[in-house]
């Protein structure tokens, strides 16, 4: 007989058939007579009750079924006498496939979140971490598919880059030079032509600029893979590796670009909404009771569109006294965001920010000031997008590198798609995992990511 999952015969509406079934087991109560053993196979957060009489199996295998242990049961599929279940199996025959002892640190319910960090190896057996994994999965696909039926194609972008030029922050480096008996140039600098590549080489922090080449073939492109940024910020939404999906369009502009985001994340959230009803409705009762409103309530809004200067005057024309004192140039705040999203009561889309303060891809405004920046805030996320048209015009985009002293040779082929067909184009950077943490109403976004790489902490 084949064995078929929790979630498959948690649906069935035939009882009284013979099935076969393993899984892990989550708790078991009973009496001496009588085993309730709940199964979960992580299909569905459910687990299914296997009722086992006890003289049946004898007191040696009932004591190896503890919780944690991997048991196959075959039994009657019958329809429940108890409560909060429609169907439960009549175990037949257990066999404990893998034990258990006492030690198994997932012995009660109600670990602190905190410390089921410390056990990530075994943190995805919990209710928590089974709904925040099959929500990525829901939600990976829902990207895909968004992009594929709207006539984008998938660029896999390098995750070894050459360029340290995307000016978004700090980088890992790759190297298998031995720091031991690093090679010097004849000034004392290190010899990086004697490296693996021939030059130093860092993890990507964006896979953007590759994907502008991709655009100018393919029309409309996405990449989504995993970026790394080594700053060292131990914030609650910040990670040292994560996940980014990166449109980018051939003949966008601004508009075009934020008609795109707000579309695409209100699909993405109704997708959530559709597909992940048990594991949503978990999570919200279990640690965020507005989080189901909250979700909807973006779906059903159009997002404030502003000027960064607009925000500006909103702020500095506010009673609120900011930590960061706001005035037109500086980058906005955690503080300033989270202002302008209560004061609006949705998101927000900031656009024609500072030139100052972006970088140096973005098209400039004719005022000689501001680029065409956007960026998309969420409540109690922030910044979960960051986008712009690019700046195609070849004398342009070259002036603003030698100004911002970025090393104009390191991208010379990306200044290479403005000298050969350039257009009109645009993209954006969606965080993965500030997607997640969105839609799952968790609090830290070391949770929404199975194992997590932060400062001074890579263990699983
Ligand atoms: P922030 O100001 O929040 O650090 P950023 O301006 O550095 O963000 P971008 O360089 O525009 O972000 O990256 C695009 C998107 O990637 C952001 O909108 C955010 O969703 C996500 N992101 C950026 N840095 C991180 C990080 N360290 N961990 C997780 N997601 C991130
Ligand atoms: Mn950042």
């Amino acid at each position: 007989m084949k064995s078929r999952r929790v979630a498959d015969l948690l649906q069935s509406t035939e009882t009284g058939i013979d099935v076969f079934l393993k899984g892990w087991v989550r708790t078991r109560r009973g009496n001496k007579q009588i085993a309730f053993i709940a199964i979960n196979d992580g299909s569905i957060i459910h687990s299914i009750q296997v009722v086992a009489e006890i003289e049946k199996f004898g007191d040696e295998l009932m004591k190896s079924i503890t919780t944690g242990a991997c048991i196959a049961v075959k039994g009657k599929l019958v329809a429940s006498q108890g409560q909060g279940q429609s169907v439960e199996i009549q175990a037949g025959s257990i066999e404990v496939l893998g034990g258990a002892d006492e030690t198994y640190p997932l012995q009660k319910k109600g670990h602190s979140l905190e410390f089921l960090r410390e056990i990530a190896h075994l943190r995805p057996r919990t209710n928590t971490f089974g709904a925040v994994l099959r929500m990525r999965h829901h939600m990976t696909f829902a990207i895909h598919k968004y992009f594929n039926d709207r006539g984008f194609f998938n660029l896999h972008s390098p995750i070894i880059t050459g360029s340290d030029a995307e000016g978004a922050g700090e980088m890992f480096q790759v190297t298998t030079l031995d720091f031991d008996k690093l090679p010097r140039n004849p000034d004392g600098t290190i010899n990086y032509k004697e490296d693996f590549f021939g030059k130093a080489t860092n993890l990507t922090v964006s896979g953007q600029l590759e994907g502008e080449l991709g655009a100018m073939a393919l029309g409309l492109v996405y990449t989504f893979g995993p970026t790394f940024r080594a700053e060292n910020s131990n914030t609650p939404r910040h990670l040292a590796e994560f996940w980014m999906i990166e449109p980018e369009m051939a003949f966008y502009n601004l508009k075009d670009n934020m008609d795109l985001a707000e579309d695409f994340l209100k699909f993405l959230i109704s997708y959530a909404l559709e597909h992940c009803k048990d594991d949503l409705e978990f999570l919200t009762n279990l640690y965020d009771k507005e989080l189901l409103n909250r979700l909807q309530s973006v779906v059903s809004q159009d997002f404030k569109r502003l000027t960064y200067t607009e925000a500006v005057e909103v702020l500095s024309s506010s009673n609120k006294k900011f930590e960061f004192p706001v005035s037109w140039g500086t980058d906005l705040q955690k503080e300033h965001e989270n202002y302008l999203v209560d004061h609006f009561k949705r998101p927000v889309i900031l656009s024609d920010y500072p030139k100052e303060i972006k970088s140096f891809y973005m098209k400039q405004n004719e005022d000689g000031k501001t680029v065409r920046a956007m960026d998309i805030l969420f409540p109690w996320i922030g910044e979960i997008i960051g986008g712009s048209q690019r700046e195609e015009n070849f004398e342009k985009l070259q002036a603003r590198i030698k100004e911002m002293k970025i090393h104009e040779e390191e991208l010379w082929w990306y200044l290479e798609t403005r000298k050969y067909g350039t257009c009109e184009h645009s993209g954006f950077g969606l965080g993965f995992e500030r997607l997640m943490l969105f839609v799952t109403g968790m609090t830290n976004i070391r949770d929404v990511i199975p194992f997590p790489r932060t400062p001074k902490n890579a263990e699983f």
